[in-house]
């Protein structure tokens, strides 16, 4: 298959990139490739909203710029801080236009308040913003006959100068599997777009869902692609503990901004002891309260008490939440949530320019698997949905401009070779691989989490090392499977997680290790 643009990823950045690139103009192929089910991926989860200045009476761009730059602990860009959220405004309209639609008071937008945020400017749709906003773009999407949509195909590698005779440091396409067909098959394109998302399942903890596992974060590492702050993980203060249905589940931090309170199982409220705003502390600060509360403890949760809240608010702001404890007999509102800290946000990624563009020619990342400079060492809540809105047309814009300029002919694309590696297999189970997830899942969180020391990196390091080396055998000796190609992104991001973390030695934003406390 050929195509002008191939975009591997249909989250919130990948969907809107497309909507971009064929609004503007309709002559352009497009295939959009998703892991799973189109709508599976980590937008579809966002429970609080998008952070975009909206009442100018009270808000401004200066005071979110400041906020953003305060929370990322002076390591934020601070151009790009300033694009994004001015542009934030015109892209919330495209997208209510695009038909999402977000909670009002009377006329005008409903503002919720988070933490860190010095005025109410999250605009939601009631704990479900991600997956109104995901269905909405799908629905979208499905107008365009110019864009081809294929669920269940994987991204195997991207296809680069080493698959080529041409020597221009340029991406030409990717390797992908076709489950259903059982095959691998080579997607050529002009421009190519990885918004596959974060890799929170790196982490016993997440509250991604289990396919987030940095499939494109490991394509680019092994076509050696430039990626920075990938130790900057932000860790999500309060996930369920109980999972449901195999899944970690998120109670969004507007829970405590409503008045839910934390306390230890003495019934202390612990986070009075570690700052003065308490529950109301950025993500990081109440995140290391509550894990070193478990390990002091020696407890596995915490408990989020929410019992000020009314029912009414209950069923009106936070019905999911409401539905999913009830499931588990937790009675809302006089009974407590036992909660956790969960990885939640890659605030680093694939390193790209202003117009999201990798150092890869032709290879662009948007959304959550790349680094912008918007976060720095820790992301703002509700920055990262706007900061996928403004790349993804930044992105398209270059796009559209780039397709205009001379290209490899269609001829080129053609002769570049099949995929030379063993075929893929949907029934081979290798019990290996699984044993490999789990005991990375387990370094990951013991050695690389909230806390760690250069004694355990090194720990992490080798054992790493060894599962890396496991898996590299597994790889040349069997067919691909998804659970396969999964492990060798996983194992290739934990090792530069592990390097890159060895090489900070000042503890900023989320990155806490304890030798340099
Ligand atoms: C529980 C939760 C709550 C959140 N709440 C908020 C919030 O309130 N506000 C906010 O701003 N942000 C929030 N976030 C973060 C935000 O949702 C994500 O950063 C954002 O949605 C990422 O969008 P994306 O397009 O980059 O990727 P995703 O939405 O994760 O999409 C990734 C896509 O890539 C595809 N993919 C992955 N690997 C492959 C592969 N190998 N081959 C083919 N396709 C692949 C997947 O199938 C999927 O289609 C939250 C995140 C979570 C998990």
């Amino acid at each position: 298959m050929t195509k002008d643009v191939l975009v591997i990823g249909t989250g919130i950045s990948g969907l809107a990139y497309a909507i971009h690139v064929a609004d503007n103009n309709p002559e352009t192929s497009l295939v959009l490739i998703s892991k799973s089910d189109l709508n599976e991926g980590n937008t579809r989860y966002a429970q609080g909203g998008i952070a975009v200045v909206s009442n100018f009476k009270k808000d401004s761009f200066d005071k979110h710029v400041s906020d953003t730059l305060n929370a990322g602990a002076g390591t934020c860009d601070p151009e790009v801080v300033k694009f994004v959220i001015e542009e934030g405004h015109e892209r919330l309209t495209e997208l209510m236009n695009w038909g999402a639609q977000f909670d009002k008071k009377e006329t005008k937008l409903d503002l919720a308040k988070e933490a860190g945020h010095s005025e109410n400017r999250i605009v939601h749709y009631k704990d479900q913003t991600g997956q109104h906003i995901q269905e909405a773009l799908i629905e979208k999407i499905k107008t365009y006959p110019n864009i081809e949509l294929l669920e269940q195909h994987t991204l195997v590698d991207l296809i680069t100068d080493h698959h080529s005779i041409k020597k221009e440091n340029r991406c030409y396409g990717a390797y992908v599997i076709s489950q259903k067909e059982e095959k691998i098959i080579k997607i050529t394109a002009k421009i190519t777009v990885l918004s596959t998302g974060g890799a929170g399942s790196l982490f016993a903890h997440s509250t991604n869902p289990k396919i987030a596992t940095g499939d494109g974060l490991g394509a680019a590492y092994r076509a050696r692609v430039l990626m920075s702050d990938l130790p900057y993980v932000q860790f999500h203060p309060t996930a369920l503990y109980p999972r449901v249905n195999g899944n970690t589940f998120l109670i969004t931090e507007a829970v405590r901004g409503a008045g839910a309170q934390l306390f230890n199982s003495k019934g202390e409220r612990f986070m009075l002891k570690n700052d003065p705003r308490a529950e109301l502390a950025p993500r990081d600060i109440v995140a290391r309260g509550i894990q070193r509360e478990i390990e002091q403890q020696k407890e596995d949760f915490v408990w989020l008490n929410g019992s000020e809240i009314d029912m009414k608010q209950w069923e009106t702001h936070f019905p999911t939440i409401l539905e999913t404890c009830k499931s588990l007999d937790i009675a809302l509102p006089q009974d407590a949530i036992p909660v956790v800290p969960a990885a939640h946000y890659f605030c680093g990624g694939i390193k790209v320019n202003q117009k999201s563009e990798s150092q890869l020619k032709g290879l662009y990342a948007i959304g959550e698997c790349s680094a912008t400079g918007l976060h720095g060492a820790n992301r703002l809540a509700s920055n990262s949905l706007l900061e996928s809105l403004v790349f993804a047309q930044r992105a398209a814009q270059d796009t559209l401009d780039a397709l205009k300029q001379k290209l490899p002919p269609m001829s080129f694309y053609r002769d570049i070779p099949e995929w030379k590696g063993d075929a893929y297999s949907n029934s081979t189970e290798i019990e290996a691989i699984k044993k490999y997830r789990r005991e990375l899942q387990e370094i990951m969180t013991l050695y690389v989490g909230i806390f760690k020391t250069n004694e355990g990196l090194l720990i992490a390091e080798n054992r790493i090392d060894k599962i890396y080396k496991a898996v590299t055998t597994i790889y040349n000796n069997n067919k691909l499977t998804n659970g396969l190609c999964e492990l060798r992104n996983m194992v290739s991001i934990a090792h530069l997680i592990t390097k890159q973390s060895q090489e900070i030695t000042q503890n900023q934003g989320v990155f806490y290790n304890h030798d340099y406390a």
